[in-house]
Protein backbone atom coordinates (compact mmCIF):
# COMPACT_ATOMS: atom_id res chain seq x y z
CA UNK A 1 0.00 0.00 0.00
CA UNK A 2 1.06 2.97 -1.02
CA UNK A 3 1.85 6.08 1.40
CA UNK A 4 -0.98 8.90 1.97
CA UNK A 5 -0.39 12.23 -0.02
CA UNK A 6 0.04 15.41 1.15
CA UNK A 7 -2.77 16.23 -0.31
CA UNK A 8 -4.80 13.58 1.46
CA UNK A 9 -3.64 15.17 4.63
CA UNK A 10 -4.21 18.64 3.65
CA UNK A 11 -7.95 16.98 2.94
CA UNK A 12 -8.39 15.40 6.34
CA UNK A 13 -8.13 18.86 8.11
CA UNK A 14 -9.77 20.89 5.41
CA UNK A 15 -12.27 18.71 5.69
CA UNK A 16 -12.83 19.38 9.24
CA UNK A 17 -13.00 23.43 8.67
CA UNK A 18 -15.58 23.16 5.63
CA UNK A 19 -17.73 20.48 7.50
CA UNK A 20 -17.49 22.55 10.75
CA UNK A 21 -17.59 26.20 8.35
CA UNK A 22 -20.61 25.18 6.47
CA UNK A 23 -22.40 22.77 9.20
CA UNK A 24 -22.91 25.33 11.98
CA UNK A 25 -25.34 27.46 10.31
CA UNK A 26 -27.63 24.65 9.70
CA UNK A 27 -27.89 23.54 13.04
CA UNK A 28 -31.30 24.35 14.11
CA UNK A 29 -32.39 24.84 10.52
CA UNK A 30 -34.68 21.89 10.88
CA UNK A 31 -35.95 22.13 14.45
CA UNK A 32 -37.26 25.71 13.32
CA UNK A 33 -38.59 24.52 10.22
CA UNK A 34 -38.38 27.93 8.77
CA UNK A 35 -37.98 26.39 5.85
CA UNK A 36 -40.61 23.57 4.41
CA UNK A 37 -37.28 21.97 2.86
CA UNK A 38 -34.26 21.78 4.74
CA UNK A 39 -32.16 19.16 1.86
CA UNK A 40 -33.02 21.86 -0.98
CA UNK A 41 -32.24 24.82 0.96
CA UNK A 42 -28.97 23.30 1.92
CA UNK A 43 -27.94 22.59 -1.77
CA UNK A 44 -29.07 25.86 -3.04
CA UNK A 45 -26.64 27.30 -0.26
CA UNK A 46 -23.75 25.01 -1.05
CA UNK A 47 -24.07 25.76 -5.22
CA UNK A 48 -24.28 29.17 -4.17
CA UNK A 49 -20.61 28.84 -2.37
CA UNK A 50 -19.32 26.47 -5.36
CA UNK A 51 -19.93 29.84 -7.96
CA UNK A 52 -19.13 32.43 -5.17
CA UNK A 53 -22.58 33.69 -4.61
CA UNK A 54 -22.32 32.60 -0.76
CA UNK A 55 -24.16 35.18 1.17
CA UNK A 56 -22.11 36.28 4.91
CA UNK A 57 -24.10 35.27 7.90
CA UNK A 58 -23.41 35.78 11.50
CA UNK A 59 -24.22 33.80 14.33
CA UNK A 60 -26.35 36.22 16.06
CA UNK A 61 -29.75 34.86 16.53
CA UNK A 62 -32.07 35.98 14.69
CA UNK A 63 -33.63 40.00 14.43
CA UNK A 64 -36.83 41.27 14.33
CA UNK A 65 -37.11 43.48 10.98
CA UNK A 66 -34.80 40.27 8.57
CA UNK A 67 -36.00 39.92 5.30
CA UNK A 68 -38.26 36.81 4.60
CA UNK A 69 -38.68 33.88 2.24
CA UNK A 70 -40.50 34.13 -0.53
CA UNK A 71 -43.11 32.67 1.70
CA UNK A 72 -43.49 35.14 4.21
CA UNK A 73 -41.24 33.62 7.12
CA UNK A 74 -38.46 35.49 8.60
CA UNK A 75 -34.64 34.30 6.98
CA UNK A 76 -32.56 33.31 9.67
CA UNK A 77 -30.22 35.66 10.46
CA UNK A 78 -27.09 34.39 8.71
CA UNK A 79 -29.49 34.51 5.17
CA UNK A 80 -29.67 37.95 5.55
CA UNK A 81 -28.48 40.35 3.08
CA UNK A 82 -27.82 42.72 5.38
CA UNK A 83 -24.77 40.66 6.43
CA UNK A 84 -22.97 40.47 9.11
CA UNK A 85 -23.01 42.66 12.23
CA UNK A 86 -22.33 41.29 15.20
CA UNK A 87 -21.22 37.92 17.58
CA UNK A 88 -18.15 37.04 15.63
CA UNK A 89 -19.57 37.60 12.13
CA UNK A 90 -16.66 37.32 9.27
CA UNK A 91 -16.89 40.86 7.60
CA UNK A 92 -15.33 39.32 4.74
CA UNK A 93 -18.29 36.87 4.19
CA UNK A 94 -15.73 33.76 4.96
CA UNK A 95 -17.68 31.36 6.67
CA UNK A 96 -16.59 31.31 10.10
CA UNK A 97 -14.97 27.83 12.18
CA UNK A 98 -16.24 26.82 15.52
CA UNK A 99 -14.16 24.75 18.49
CA UNK A 100 -14.36 21.89 16.44
CA UNK A 101 -11.58 23.36 14.19
CA UNK A 102 -10.12 25.36 16.92
CA UNK A 103 -9.37 22.11 19.17
CA UNK A 104 -7.86 20.16 16.05
CA UNK A 105 -5.66 22.98 14.80
CA UNK A 106 -4.00 23.45 18.49
CA UNK A 107 -4.16 19.40 18.95
CA UNK A 108 -2.48 19.72 15.20
CA UNK A 109 0.43 22.19 16.18
CA UNK A 110 1.00 20.54 19.65
CA UNK A 111 2.03 17.39 17.51
CA UNK A 112 3.82 19.32 15.40
CA UNK A 113 5.96 20.79 17.92
CA UNK A 114 6.79 17.96 20.27
CA UNK A 115 9.77 16.46 19.80
CA UNK A 116 8.76 13.06 20.58
CA UNK A 117 7.67 13.10 23.71
CA UNK A 118 4.47 14.17 23.86
CA UNK A 119 3.51 16.33 27.29
CA UNK A 120 -0.65 16.13 28.04
CA UNK A 121 -0.28 19.35 30.43
CA UNK A 122 1.01 21.41 27.74
CA UNK A 123 -1.47 20.16 25.46
CA UNK A 124 -4.03 21.06 28.37
CA UNK A 125 -2.11 24.77 28.21
CA UNK A 126 -3.03 25.23 24.45
CA UNK A 127 -6.46 23.91 24.67
CA UNK A 128 -6.65 26.81 27.35
CA UNK A 129 -4.75 29.65 25.80
CA UNK A 130 -6.68 29.25 22.56
CA UNK A 131 -10.02 28.97 24.02
CA UNK A 132 -8.98 32.28 25.77
CA UNK A 133 -8.35 33.77 22.46
CA UNK A 134 -11.76 32.19 21.06
CA UNK A 135 -13.58 34.24 23.78
CA UNK A 136 -14.75 36.85 21.72
CA UNK A 137 -15.91 35.00 18.72
CA UNK A 138 -18.32 33.03 19.79
CA UNK A 139 -16.96 29.42 18.81
CA UNK A 140 -19.63 27.40 20.62
CA UNK A 141 -17.81 25.55 23.11
CA UNK A 142 -19.87 23.38 24.98
CA UNK A 143 -20.55 24.43 28.59
CA UNK A 144 -18.57 21.44 30.12
CA UNK A 145 -15.63 21.85 28.30
CA UNK A 146 -15.49 25.82 29.11
CA UNK A 147 -15.38 24.80 32.76
CA UNK A 148 -12.65 22.11 32.40
CA UNK A 149 -10.61 24.58 30.10
CA UNK A 150 -11.47 27.24 32.72
CA UNK A 151 -10.61 25.39 35.99
CA UNK A 152 -7.07 24.24 34.50
CA UNK A 153 -6.38 27.66 34.42
CA UNK A 154 -7.42 28.47 38.20
CA UNK A 155 -5.30 25.44 39.05
CA UNK A 156 -2.90 26.72 37.08
CA UNK A 157 -2.66 22.83 35.20
CA UNK A 158 -1.74 21.25 38.01
CA UNK A 159 -3.37 17.57 37.74
CA UNK A 160 -5.07 18.04 34.47
CA UNK A 161 -6.58 14.89 34.63
CA UNK A 162 -8.26 15.17 37.70
CA UNK A 163 -11.00 17.29 36.50
CA UNK A 164 -12.65 15.63 33.78
CA UNK A 165 -13.36 12.56 35.96
CA UNK A 166 -15.61 14.28 38.57
CA UNK A 167 -17.90 15.55 35.56
CA UNK A 168 -21.01 14.13 35.56
CA UNK A 169 -21.10 13.06 38.88
CA UNK A 170 -18.37 10.62 38.29
CA UNK A 171 -19.04 9.08 35.12
CA UNK A 172 -17.49 11.74 32.98
CA UNK A 173 -18.54 13.27 29.55
CA UNK A 174 -19.44 10.79 26.41
CA UNK A 175 -20.19 14.55 24.24
CA UNK A 176 -18.08 13.73 20.92
CA UNK A 177 -15.51 16.42 22.01
CA UNK A 178 -12.74 13.78 21.69
CA UNK A 179 -14.07 12.67 18.28
CA UNK A 180 -14.00 16.22 16.72
CA UNK A 181 -10.39 17.41 17.40
CA UNK A 182 -9.11 13.73 16.98
CA UNK A 183 -8.19 13.61 13.33
CA UNK A 184 -4.49 14.85 13.52
CA UNK A 185 -3.53 11.64 15.71
CA UNK A 186 -4.97 9.14 12.76
CA UNK A 187 -2.60 11.49 10.72
CA UNK A 188 0.67 11.27 13.20
CA UNK A 189 0.75 7.81 14.04
CA UNK A 190 0.05 6.62 10.29
CA UNK A 191 3.30 4.58 10.12
CA UNK A 192 2.64 2.55 13.38
CA UNK A 193 0.44 -0.52 11.87
CA UNK A 194 0.13 -1.86 15.30
CA UNK A 195 -2.14 1.16 16.22
CA UNK A 196 -0.15 1.24 19.12
CA UNK A 197 0.42 5.01 19.15
CA UNK A 198 -2.85 5.88 17.57
CA UNK A 199 -4.80 3.98 20.91
CA UNK A 200 -2.26 6.06 23.88
CA UNK A 201 -2.24 8.99 22.39
CA UNK A 202 -6.05 9.44 21.54
CA UNK A 203 -7.42 8.18 25.28
CA UNK A 204 -4.33 10.12 26.90
CA UNK A 205 -5.74 13.59 25.22
CA UNK A 206 -9.29 12.26 25.83
CA UNK A 207 -8.82 12.18 29.23
CA UNK A 208 -7.93 15.61 29.44
CA UNK A 209 -11.94 16.21 28.93
CA UNK A 210 -13.94 13.07 28.26
CA UNK A 211 -13.48 10.44 30.90
CA UNK A 212 -16.42 7.77 29.84
CA UNK A 213 -15.53 5.32 28.15
CA UNK A 214 -18.23 5.72 25.18
CA UNK A 215 -16.21 9.22 24.82
CA UNK A 216 -13.16 7.20 24.96
CA UNK A 217 -14.13 4.80 22.01
CA UNK A 218 -16.16 7.50 20.32
CA UNK A 219 -12.32 8.92 19.46
CA UNK A 220 -11.03 5.67 18.78
CA UNK A 221 -13.57 4.92 16.49
CA UNK A 222 -13.41 8.56 14.47
CA UNK A 223 -9.59 8.04 14.67
CA UNK A 224 -9.14 4.53 13.76
CA UNK A 225 -11.92 5.82 10.41
CA UNK A 226 -9.70 8.52 9.32
CA UNK A 227 -6.70 6.41 9.56
CA UNK A 228 -8.34 3.68 7.11
CA UNK A 229 -9.72 6.66 4.34
CA UNK A 230 -6.41 7.54 4.64
CA UNK A 231 -4.73 3.94 3.79
CA UNK A 232 -7.66 3.21 1.29
CA UNK A 233 -8.23 6.65 -0.86
CA UNK A 234 -6.19 8.77 -2.39
CA UNK A 235 -4.20 7.56 -5.85
CA UNK A 236 -4.72 4.30 -4.89
CA UNK A 237 -6.21 2.62 -7.49
CA UNK A 238 -8.28 -0.29 -6.27
CA UNK A 239 -10.95 1.26 -4.24
CA UNK A 240 -13.31 -0.75 -1.96
CA UNK A 241 -16.53 -0.56 -2.00
CA UNK A 242 -18.39 0.93 1.03
CA UNK A 243 -19.44 -2.13 2.96
CA UNK A 244 -15.56 -3.88 2.47
CA UNK A 245 -14.19 -0.15 3.39
CA UNK A 246 -16.80 -1.10 6.46
CA UNK A 247 -15.99 -4.98 6.86
CA UNK A 248 -12.04 -4.02 7.26
CA UNK A 249 -12.92 -0.85 9.27
CA UNK A 250 -14.59 -3.42 12.03
CA UNK A 251 -12.04 -5.88 12.23
CA UNK A 252 -9.26 -2.61 13.46
CA UNK A 253 -11.62 -1.72 15.58
CA UNK A 254 -12.36 -4.98 17.25
CA UNK A 255 -9.02 -6.15 17.22
CA UNK A 256 -8.11 -2.97 19.69
CA UNK A 257 -9.63 -5.06 21.96
CA UNK A 258 -7.44 -8.06 21.62
CA UNK A 259 -4.55 -6.77 19.79
CA UNK A 260 -1.33 -6.90 22.09
CA UNK A 261 -0.22 -3.71 21.25
CA UNK A 262 -3.27 -1.75 22.20
CA UNK A 263 -5.59 -4.03 24.66
CA UNK A 264 -4.00 -3.17 27.64
CA UNK A 265 -4.71 -0.02 27.24
CA UNK A 266 -8.43 -0.42 25.84
CA UNK A 267 -9.31 -3.01 28.40
CA UNK A 268 -10.18 -0.58 31.01
CA UNK A 269 -12.76 1.33 28.82
CA UNK A 270 -14.17 -1.83 27.66
CA UNK A 271 -17.55 -0.96 28.17
CA UNK A 272 -17.54 1.89 25.81
CA UNK A 273 -17.44 -0.34 22.97
CA UNK A 274 -20.44 -2.71 22.56
CA UNK A 275 -22.63 0.41 21.45
CA UNK A 276 -20.54 0.94 18.67
CA UNK A 277 -20.42 -2.47 17.52
CA UNK A 278 -24.24 -1.94 17.24
CA UNK A 279 -23.94 1.03 15.47
CA UNK A 280 -21.23 -0.90 13.16
CA UNK A 281 -24.20 -3.21 12.37
CA UNK A 282 -26.96 -0.56 11.86
CA UNK A 283 -24.39 0.97 8.95
CA UNK A 284 -24.04 -2.37 7.70
CA UNK A 285 -27.94 -2.74 7.30
CA UNK A 286 -28.20 0.82 5.65
CA UNK A 287 -26.01 0.28 3.51
CA UNK A 288 -26.92 -3.26 2.09
CA UNK A 289 -30.30 -1.38 1.58
CA UNK A 290 -29.29 0.93 -0.77
CA UNK A 291 -30.66 4.86 -0.52
CA UNK A 292 -34.34 4.11 -0.78
CA UNK A 293 -33.83 2.50 2.63
CA UNK A 294 -32.45 5.67 4.31
CA UNK A 295 -35.61 7.68 5.13
CA UNK A 296 -33.65 10.92 6.88
CA UNK A 297 -36.05 10.50 9.90
CA UNK A 298 -34.82 6.31 10.63
CA UNK A 299 -30.96 7.39 10.37
CA UNK A 300 -31.57 10.18 12.60
CA UNK A 301 -33.65 7.74 15.03
CA UNK A 302 -31.10 4.78 14.73
CA UNK A 303 -27.64 6.36 14.08
CA UNK A 304 -28.36 9.82 15.82
CA UNK A 305 -27.70 13.54 15.27
CA UNK A 306 -26.64 14.43 19.11
CA UNK A 307 -23.44 15.92 20.97
CA UNK A 308 -23.53 12.50 22.33
CA UNK A 309 -20.15 10.49 21.12
CA UNK A 310 -22.53 6.93 20.10
CA UNK A 311 -25.40 9.35 18.84
CA UNK A 312 -22.89 11.70 16.22
CA UNK A 313 -19.51 9.49 15.82
CA UNK A 314 -20.63 6.80 13.92
CA UNK A 315 -23.21 8.85 11.64
CA UNK A 316 -20.61 10.70 10.15
CA UNK A 317 -18.96 7.29 9.09
CA UNK A 318 -22.64 6.63 7.51
CA UNK A 319 -22.21 9.75 5.99
CA UNK A 320 -18.86 9.16 4.54
CA UNK A 321 -19.88 5.23 3.18
CA UNK A 322 -23.58 6.24 1.87
CA UNK A 323 -21.87 8.87 -0.12
CA UNK A 324 -19.80 6.08 -2.56
CA UNK A 325 -22.72 6.00 -4.09
CA UNK A 326 -24.94 8.59 -5.96
CA UNK A 327 -27.89 9.38 -3.55
CA UNK A 328 -31.29 10.39 -5.49
CA UNK A 329 -32.09 12.81 -2.91
CA UNK A 330 -28.82 14.83 -3.22
CA UNK A 331 -28.01 16.73 -6.61
CA UNK A 332 -23.86 16.44 -7.20
CA UNK A 333 -21.76 13.55 -8.72
CA UNK A 334 -18.87 15.31 -6.39
CA UNK A 335 -18.29 12.54 -2.99
CA UNK A 336 -17.17 15.17 -0.59
CA UNK A 337 -20.16 17.27 -1.44
CA UNK A 338 -22.44 14.33 -1.16
CA UNK A 339 -21.02 13.28 2.22
CA UNK A 340 -21.47 16.77 3.88
CA UNK A 341 -24.57 17.03 2.47
CA UNK A 342 -25.93 14.12 3.77
CA UNK A 343 -24.70 15.03 7.21
CA UNK A 344 -25.96 18.65 7.28
CA UNK A 345 -29.30 17.23 6.18
CA UNK A 346 -29.65 14.84 9.40
CA UNK A 347 -29.67 18.32 11.69
CA UNK A 348 -28.87 18.18 14.91
CA UNK A 349 -25.32 18.39 15.96
CA UNK A 350 -24.32 19.44 12.05
CA UNK A 351 -21.24 21.41 12.89
CA UNK A 352 -19.62 18.46 14.47
CA UNK A 353 -20.81 15.82 12.56
CA UNK A 354 -19.85 17.69 9.42
CA UNK A 355 -16.34 18.08 10.27
CA UNK A 356 -16.06 14.27 10.96
CA UNK A 357 -17.75 13.41 7.76
CA UNK A 358 -15.12 15.62 6.39
CA UNK A 359 -12.27 14.84 8.16
CA UNK A 360 -12.82 11.14 6.84
CA UNK A 361 -13.96 12.02 3.84
CA UNK A 362 -11.15 14.89 2.93
CA UNK A 363 -8.78 12.22 3.81
CA UNK A 364 -10.21 9.61 1.60
CA UNK A 365 -10.43 11.70 -2.00
CA UNK A 366 -7.97 14.39 -1.16
CA UNK A 367 -7.86 18.46 -1.47
CA UNK A 368 -8.16 17.81 -4.79
CA UNK A 369 -11.43 16.34 -4.69
CA UNK A 370 -13.34 18.97 -3.52
CA UNK A 371 -15.35 21.31 -4.48
CA UNK A 372 -13.88 24.31 -6.00
CA UNK A 373 -14.39 27.34 -3.13
CA UNK A 374 -15.43 25.61 -0.41
CA UNK A 375 -11.82 25.11 1.40
CA UNK A 376 -10.87 29.10 0.37
CA UNK A 377 -15.10 30.13 1.79
CA UNK A 378 -13.99 29.02 5.27
CA UNK A 379 -12.11 31.47 7.70
CA UNK A 380 -8.35 30.19 8.26
CA UNK A 381 -8.43 27.73 5.26
CA UNK A 382 -4.65 28.80 4.45
CA UNK A 383 -3.72 28.03 8.23
CA UNK A 384 -5.14 24.78 8.17
CA UNK A 385 -3.52 23.75 4.93
CA UNK A 386 -0.18 24.93 6.23
CA UNK A 387 -0.60 23.22 9.78
CA UNK A 388 -1.37 19.85 7.40
CA UNK A 389 1.55 20.28 5.68
CA UNK A 390 4.01 20.88 8.61
CA UNK A 391 2.15 17.81 10.07
CA UNK A 392 2.87 15.66 6.93
CA UNK A 393 6.32 16.92 6.75
CA UNK A 394 7.09 15.87 10.49
CA UNK A 395 5.90 12.53 10.10
CA UNK A 396 7.81 11.63 6.57
CA UNK A 397 11.19 13.08 8.28
CA UNK A 398 10.80 10.65 10.68
CA UNK A 399 10.10 7.92 8.09
CA UNK A 400 13.53 8.91 6.33
CA UNK A 401 15.51 9.33 10.16
CA UNK A 402 13.88 5.51 10.43
CA UNK A 403 13.06 6.74 13.65
CA UNK A 404 9.48 5.92 15.34
CA UNK A 405 8.84 7.13 18.82
CA UNK A 406 7.07 5.45 21.15
CA UNK A 407 4.65 6.69 24.06
CA UNK A 408 3.61 4.61 27.02
CA UNK A 409 0.59 5.17 28.56
CA UNK A 410 2.34 7.93 30.66
CA UNK A 411 2.74 10.22 27.31
CA UNK A 412 6.60 9.95 27.86
CA UNK A 413 8.29 8.18 25.14
CA UNK A 414 11.30 6.23 24.27
CA UNK A 415 13.31 6.29 20.80
CA UNK A 416 12.67 3.08 18.94
CA UNK A 417 14.72 2.50 15.91
CA UNK A 418 12.14 0.37 13.98
CA UNK A 419 11.74 -0.76 10.52
CA UNK A 420 7.70 -1.00 10.85
CA UNK A 421 7.79 2.72 8.95
CA UNK A 422 5.28 1.39 6.19
CA UNK A 423 1.55 0.50 6.38
CA UNK A 424 0.05 -2.14 5.32
MG1 LIG B 1 -18.69 23.38 17.10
Amino acid sequence: MSQPSLNQWQGCLAGVLVGDCFGFPYEDLPRKKTFPNTIEFIQDDLEKIKIGEMIPYDRGIKKPGNPSSPDGKPLPSWMSSSGSSSGGASNSGLRQYTDDTSMTITFAKFLIDSNNSLDYVNLARRFSAEYELDKPKMRGYGPGVKRLLTKFQEVNFKDVFQYALETFDGQGSLGNGCGMRISPVALYTINDPTLERLVDITIDSCLLTHTHPQGIFGGIFQALAVRQALLFGGRRKEKPSAIEFLNTFETEFKSILTNGATSRRTATYRTGYQIYQDKINVIRRFLEGGPSSWDLKKVIDELGNEVLSPKSIPTALFCFLASFQEIDFINTDNHFQRAITLAFTLGGDTDTIGGMTGAICGAYVGLDGFPQKFVASCEASGKILNVAEKLYGKCMTQILLNIRPVFNSSGFSVENPGNELHPG
